[in-house]
């Protein structure tokens, strides 16, 4: 078996938590699935309507979190600390069944999706991986935020960089391998915001299920969790995760390289539709397997088809 094959979770994982935003408690599973079957959510609270593909043209809203509705408007919120950790960990096939309208937040990292996959285990398939290469370099810029992707040979390079007035957070810039570094840190990184911000978040009836137990709090200087930040740069970290999650709505995963200043969902989703809406950007290349059952062939059979 080969790491160039389609995977799915080798069993059944079970998640329980609170809605970031919604406030609402939620059951959550992780489901194996067939080769191309792709991540399918299903509200299992509904009797009928209640399937929803993360597929970045069902993103109905990307503002403060990546929400995907069907056509008959169900919805499924905070999508993308799940759809980074499904990317990072290379499922291909999940089914996702969940009794409510958003994902439970948990830490506010993709701590908890990791651990609980590595628990299970990951089933891997006869039926090659697809990936999409991408064949054309699109940059987008929205006021201050900035964006583009490019051709790369074979890796995801996600070079990510924010810059904020509050001078604890400041400017972080990281860079990531996607396939080839140590992702820990982006996994443990924890979703944060303002002090200031909240009551703005509280207002418009989100954030009901915020605490310090899942999101980084600043205020001025100071970071309000006991314990401070779990890695020098947990702030652009987490963006890095955000991305990930994002660009896995557009079914596979990605080759390329994205560079991001200020970015956040709507930037990436705005990105992901200009790149989709022509198939000259993009191609699609199903991996075909060769020989030996060997991840260090990994990145030569990769060479051989890009
Ligand atoms: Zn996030």
């Amino acid at each position: 078996m080969s790491s160039l094959n389609q995977k799915t979770v080798a069993k059944p994982i079970l998640i329980e938590g609170t809605g970031l935003h919604s406030g609402k408690s939620v059951s959550m599973k992780i489901l194996p699935a067939e080769p191309n079957v792709g991540i399918v959510f299903k509200r299992v609270d509904l009797k009928s309507n209640n399937i929803i593909i993360p597929s970045i043209f069902n993103v109905s809203n990307a503002v403060l979190c990546t929400t995907i509705s069907n056509d008959f408007g169900v919805k499924i919120y905070t999508i993308e600390h799940l759809m980074g950790a499904l990317f990072g960990k290379g499922i291909d096939n999940a089914v996702i069944e969940i009794d409510n309208e958003e994902v439970p937040i948990l830490d506010g990292s993709a701590k908890e999706f990791i651990i609980e996959i590595d628990k299970a285990g990951i089933k891997i398939s006869n039926t090659p991986i697809k990936v999409i290469k991408i064949e054309k370099t699109i940059h987008l810029r929205e006021k201050t935020k900035e964006i583009s992707i490019e051709p790369t040979k074979i890796s995801l390079d996600i070079d990510f960089e924010i810059k904020y007035k509050n001078s604890l957070i400041g400017s972080q810039r990281n860079n990531v391998n996607v396939f080839e570094d140590d992702l820990t840190d982006i996994y443990n990184s924890r979703t944060f915001c303002l002090f200031e911000d909240i009551e703005k978040l509280k207002t418009m009836g989100l954030g009901k299920g915020g605490s310090l137990e899942n999101a980084v709090v600043v205020k001025d200087r100071e970071i309000l969790n006991e314990g401070g930040l779990r890695n020098s740069k947990e702030f652009v970290n987490h963006k890095i995760l955000d991305c990930m999650g994002d660009l896995y709505l557009s079914g596979y995963r990605i080759l390329g390289k994205i560079t991001c200043s200020q970015g956040g969902h709507q930037l990436t989703n705005h990105l992901l539709r200009q790149v989709f809406q022509d198939n000259k950007n993009f191609s699609i290349i199903e991996v075909q397997e060769k020989t030996v059952p060997n991840t260090l062939i990994y990145k030569s059979l990769l060479k051989s088809i890009a």
